[in-house]
């Protein structure tokens, strides 16, 4: 893990329809996790060594500076390209820190994540609620020993849905984003339904999803280097199936799209597209504190 200086911090992010301004933020380079399909892999983002992961030893700094030079407030979305709870946050808290910029200068925050880490920030979360705050979990499955396969070092989808109750139970918004559903292995009934059902018992207000993954370049070499390992023949079904294709949607997505509807509207669960908020964001109520 290395220190390394960034020269900004926040981007906009066009995924987010309303009067405001969304920023994406990411503190990391890399990711701890490991998810076996990651797409930031790719040669795109020129991540070498991808989970010898970096951290921005200036991200504060430039934080409060970019924020505090905005004439409007906004959204801050993280998660994206890293986990902003991966294991090397317990220790450097820089997601924690961030939190507390984002919360002094009156934004909002939207985090995706895979780790119940994110309960520690418990009473920032809360802080941040009063503009926005929405937590949305990463489940490609609830069976754990499948995930510990293809996602080997994030925490067990269990301990995330543990987490997304006890978030939910404190007032913060949680929803579920289904994604990727690897095909051959994830794209079946029992794996949508449960999902969608264990999401809404952890009080999941809603799920974005897509029946697919992507794959490209150097991304796609390391995931068929893991299948070789764990799914013995399942790269051959995948060369049949999509080729050199970047979208590789599962060859049941219609009925799939099917099943989740039906699961969704039975748990009263809403379904959602990326990006799109849990809730108009309070920058209104800030102004007045102000
Ligand atoms: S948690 Fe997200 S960013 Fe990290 S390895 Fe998994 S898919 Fe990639």
């Amino acid at each position: 893990m290395k220190e390394i200086k960034a020269k900004t911090i926040i981007s906009p992010f066009f995924g987010q329809s309303g009067d405001f301004k969304s920023y994406t933020y990411n503190p990391y380079r890399g990711c701890q996790h490991g998810c076996i399909y990651c797409d930031s892999r790719s040669l795109c983002y020129g991540i070498d060594d991808f989970e010898d992961i970096s951290y921005k030893g200036n991200a504060i700094d430039l934080l409060k500076r970019e924020l505090g030079r905005k004439t409007t407030k906004g959204i801050i979305n993280t998660g994206s390209m890293s986990d902003p709870y991966m294991p090397a946050e317990e220790k450097l808290e820089l997601t924690r820190r961030s939190l507390q910029v984002i919360a002094d200068y009156r934004f909002g925050v939207q985090i995706i994540t895979k780790s119940d880490l994110v309960t520690r920030d418990l009473g920032l979360l809360k802080r941040l609620s009063k503009t926005y705050c929405c937590i949305v979990f990463t489940l490609t499955t609830v069976d754990d020993p499948l995930a510990r396969i293809v996602e080997p070092a994030a925490p067990l989808p269990s301990k995330r849905l543990q987490a997304m109750r006890t978030l939910f139970e404190n007032g913060i918004d949680v929803g579920v984003a289904m994604m990727p559903i690897l095909p051959f292995i994830q794209d079946n009934r029992e794996n949508i339904s449960s999902i969608v059902s264990a999401a809404a018992k952890a009080g999941a207000g809603f799920i974005y999803s897509s029946m697919g993954m992507t794959l490209r370049d150097r991304q796609r070499e390391y995931y068929y280097s893991r299948l070789d390992e764990s799914f013995p023949g399942l790269r051959e079904r995948y060369e049949r199936a999509f080729a050199d294709s970047y979208s590789c949607r599962s060859l049941h997505s219609r009925i799939l799209m099917n099943v989740l509807m039906n699961a969704a509207q039975d748990h009263g669960v809403s379904l959602r597209s990326f990006g799109e908020l849990s809730r108009k964001p309070d920058f209104e109520d800030q102004i007045r504190l102000f």
